[in-house]
């Protein structure tokens, strides 16, 4: 099986082809600027010492710092956080935004580590990148099994060990310590602003629209909320521990709150259960894949039924499974554009950290509805010029393109 970063690097020599681009410079664009990997340790509650291994990917800084967020999870690969970190650099890009693409993760559980474990483990972490990170050369942010409590602890270490202030270093930090009010909830409502936008072009109602959701953590989640809110009908919902189905819809409130008490959404009562394969296999209009990588493949690409994909994780779709898609006369939306919401957000409190300024949550959601109202459309009208793409291979043209163009005005290739 084809690993997430090969499917970057054929993504990129898609588009190198189509905008031709030399070989020397399409090499530069197909590995990270630095890739640093190095051992994180700590003691555990025990007393008992142990190591975990750690990563982070300094994608492309050619449009402004790196910027991307920390993962904590057990089947973290070296491989993963790079395609992740060149995936950051493509969705800044393309967004208009002045940052370039990183991404770093620990592979560990956080569900087998106490709250003090995972606070050394966060301290221990920044210890290793403090001088390759900072609010102008590479800008972290929570991921999976990362959140605004990370960031606190991590900017607590970094302040600490770099004897100075610098809020900017980090995104979705807690609001009393420089976060925003916004930024939480900015990736999902950003997947329901974008998806609204696509529903437009394709002619669809919202009240007449079903929508199915794969992950309930913070996009899956917010993208739920926001889907509800928007009058769509929330089919199918799902966690790691399986996934929950009604034809007539699923009130968001229960689900948030079934899982709030119980950590899962397996023992719900109500609704038909069955698997995570299986839930992206049901008929909707919409589909959300909100949790990992590769969800849909060739191997269930041709069993999806919807009629739009918003990829709300990152990677959730593979090449081979775009392709079949694509002649199914599936509309996917790629999570470069679909999930941008979160970067956006981030840039807007970075913004805001570096200028002192605050904004009112009505201002933050006006702009984060403006940038990427004004992203969609600008692509789509690409994408119906070209006729012969699809949408994701015209993101991946204006994207890349945006990126060599400053290369290029650098001296860099
Ligand atoms: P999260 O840790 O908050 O939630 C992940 C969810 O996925 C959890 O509900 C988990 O139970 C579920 N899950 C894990 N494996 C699953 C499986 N096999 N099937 C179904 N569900 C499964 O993470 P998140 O922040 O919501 O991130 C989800 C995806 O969105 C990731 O690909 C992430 O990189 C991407 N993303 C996140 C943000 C952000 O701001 N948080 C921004 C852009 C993209």
């Amino acid at each position: 099986m084809t690993s997430p970063f090969d499917e970057a690097k054929r993504q990129i020599d898609s588009a190198a082809n189509k905008l031709g681009i030399s070989r020397p410079l399409r090499k530069r664009l197909k590995e990270p600027d630095l890739f640093y990997s190095f051992w994180v340790r700590i003691k555990l509650d025990s007393g008992r010492r142990v190591k975990f291994m750690g990563f982070r990917s300094q994608y492309n800084n050619a449009l402004g710092p790196y910027k991307g967020g920390i993962r904590f999870h057990p089947n973290e690969t070296a491989e993963t956080i790079k395609a992740l970190s060149a995936w950051m650099t493509w969705k800044c890009s393309l967004t208009g935004l002045p940052l370039g693409g990183g991404k770093g993760g620990i592979i560990c559980d956080p569900s087998e580590l106490s709250e003090w474990e995972l606070e050394r483990l966060s301290k221990a972490y920044v210890k290793k990148i403090r001088k390759i990170i900072g609010p102008w050369k590479d800008i972290p942010a929570p991921d999976v099994y990362t959140n605004s409590k990370t960031m606190a602890w991590m900017l607590e270490e970094y302040e600490k060990l770099m004897k100075t202030s610098a809020p900017g270093t980090f995104t979705g930090k807690p609001v009393e310590l420089g976060g925003h009010e916004g930024r939480t909830e900015s990736t999902g409502k950003g997947v329901v602003i974008i998806t609204r936008e696509a529903l437009k072009k394709l002619k669809l109602k919202p009240r007449e629209t079903s929508v199915i959701i794969q992950g309930f953590g913070n996009v899956g989640q917010f993208a739920a909320k926001y889907y509800e809110k928007m009058g769509m009908r929330v089919i199918g919902y799902s966690d790691s521990s399986g996934a929950i189905f009604k034809e007539k819809g699923i009130k968001f409130k229960d689900v948030l709150a079934h899982k709030k008490r119980y950590g899962t959404l397996s023992t719900m009562k109500g609704v038909k259960h069955m698997t995570n394969a299986t839930l992206l296999e049901q008929k909707c209009d919409i589909l959300a894949p909100c949790a990992l990588e590769s969800a849909i493949t060739k191997k269930n690409a041709d069993k999806i039924k919807a009629k739009i994909i918003a990829e709300g994780a990152n990677g959730p779709t593979t090449l081979d499974a775009d392709k079949i898609l694509y002649k199914k006369g599936i509309f996917v939306i790629p999570d470069i554009l679909c999930n941008a919401g979160g970067v956006i957000g981030s840039y807007f409190e970075w913004s805001m950290n570096n200028t002192g300024e605050h904004w009112t949550l009505t201002k933050y959601n006006k702009n984060l509805d403006a940038v990427l109202t004004e992203s969609f459309n600008r692509i789509y009208k690409i994408y119906e010029k070209e006729k012969t793409i699809d949408f994701r291979e015209t993101a991946y043209l204006v994207a890349v393109k945006r990126v060599v163009d400053a290369m290029r005005l650098r001296g860099r290739t």
